[in-house]
């Protein structure tokens, strides 16, 4: 039985946050409810390290779901904000900065020659299937069931992340008629997209893939399912939209497209990047091949705009994170990530707790289930996540944060050190022996999936 222990100032916090915000989150996956309890409230962050209301300091693996690539308040890009913030926090003007941040990601993923910035990962792909729309002059788009592209309405169809967490079917407020021009298909399956192309191919603007599926836990692209999106989109006139707000900057300097489509030779049309681009703030972009990207407002007659695009902090954060990122910090993650999924993986293999460890580069999670592989969404929602609830918890009494629901990838910085690294192995059994201690299918204490 988990027994999530007390937290008083974040429960107090949480008394005070339901009363004047739904559900006392201001995103859905925060409120713990795949994991039962209190969530905690941050107040501060330093490195690898996150500090709650009742001064309790944890190990961080979620990394504010991604863009902490550097580790919390790192001093380049607290520098940089702070002196953006002096000059002035919003001109509704262009700016030298947003030029930089452009430039900088046109120079580091080849395909794409224009960007535009926008202030959500959501936003992001949004836009990008408006243009293809546009572009194309086609409607209907194709996606991944488990891939999560934001809240985009049509896209909130067999959607990752929250939705997962929460196990919605659909969302009430999406109508029928935004997902009319939708088509949800199994991720991995190339014969059932060829097959759609086969009948629809006429109609298709686009297919838009996670360029890892991360929103269901992690499920790597299998060998050969991204370039044959690309050859299916080529062969009936469709765009690919990579959507890597997840991956880009944080697999690698290139993103997973420069692991993945730049080393077989293949590029998508559109790119669309958010979280580690931002360095913490709001900021994300799509992009990608010249003329798409010139029917775009107000060069062409695809309208998109944002009162605060471009903010300069934000593109403070984000040039300052991007500069930082090494070849030095991407080897760091990756192998502080290597270290986190092997001491996980071995504790719960020690406890003979069923499980399947995910990974793609540096992103990884963990499955609970005895399914020797999780290729698709139907394979994922075969966890037995009442495990996950005990080992999240133990660890987080421990001072380790994890991701408050099964159906999320970890994260890890490049200041995870080796202090953190031990802080999760001193944790790691007992979590495993939580997680061994669950019966399949027993209920949660203090809160359960809704
Ligand atoms: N696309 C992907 C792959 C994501 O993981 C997310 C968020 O997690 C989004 C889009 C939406 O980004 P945001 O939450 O900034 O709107």
């Amino acid at each position: 039985m988990v027994v999530p222990s007390a937290a008083p100032a974040s429960e107090d916090l949480f008394q005070r946050a339901q009363r004047v915000v739904p559900g006392g989150v201001n995103s859905p996956v925060r409120a713990f409810r795949a994991v039962g309890g209190t969530p905690r409230f941050m107040v501060g962050g330093e490195g690898p390290r996150l500090v709650d209301a009742d001064g309790r300091s944890y190990v961080d693996l979620v990394c504010s779901w991604g863009p902490m690539i550097l580790g919390h308040a790192h001093p380049d890009v607290v520098a940089a904000i702070t002196a953006a913030a002096a000059r002035g926090t919003s001109f509704g003007t262009p700016t030298p900065g947003e030029v930089e941040l452009a430039e900088l990601i046109v120079d580091r993923i080849r395909p794409v020659e224009q960007v535009r910035l926008v202030n959500s990962g959501t936003e992001a792909t949004m836009s990008a299937i408006r243009l293809a729309r546009g572009f194309t002059g086609r409607s209907t788009v194709v996606k991944f069931a488990g891939c999560y592209h934001g809240h985009v309405d049509a896209l909130l169809a067999s959607a990752g992340s929250g939705v997962a967490t929460l196990g919605l079917p659909d969302t009430p407020g999406v109508t029928g008629a935004a997902t009319a021009d939708t088509i949800v298909l199994p991720y991995n399956d190339l014969d059932l997209v060829k097959a759609t192309f086969a009948e629809r191919g006429d109609s298709i603007a686009a297919v838009i893939t996670e360029a890892v599926a991360a929103n269901m836990g992690v499920v790597p692209p299998l060998p050969g399912f991204n370039a044959g999106l690309r050859r299916l989109c080529d062969s009936y006139g469709a765009l690919l939209v990579f959507d890597e707000v997840m991956t880009g900057f944080r697999v690698s300097s290139t993103g997973w497209w420069g692991l993945e489509g730049a080393e077989q030779g293949w590029a998508p049309d559109l790119f669309t990047f958010g979280k580690v681009m931002g360095g913490g703030l709001p900021a994300a972009a799509f992009g990608g091949r010249a003329d798409v990207m010139a029917r775009l407002a107000p060069a062409g007659p695809v309208y998109q705009a944002g009162t605060l695009s471009g903010n300069p902090l934000a593109v403070a954060a984000g040039l300052a994170t991007l500069r930082a990122c090494t070849d030095e910090v991407y080897a760091t993650v990756d192998a502080r990530a290597a270290d986190v999924a092997g001491i996980v993986s071995t504790a719960l293999t020690e406890q003979g707790v069923p499980h399947l460890l995910n990974s793609a580069g540096s992103l990884f999670s963990v499955f609970f289930t005895e399914a020797a592989a999780v290729v698709d969404y139907a394979g994922a929602k075969q966890q037995t996540s009442e495990r996950y609830a005990a080992f999240f918890h133990t660890m987080l009494d421990g001072g380790v944060y994890l991701p408050p629901s099964a159906f999320e990838a970890w994260f890890v910085s490049a200041a995870h050190d080796d202090e953190a690294v031990e802080r999760i192995a001193a944790v790691a059994p007992a979590a495993a022996r939580a997680a061994a201690a669950v019966e399949a299918g027993s209920e949660l204490v203090g809160g359960g999936a809704a």
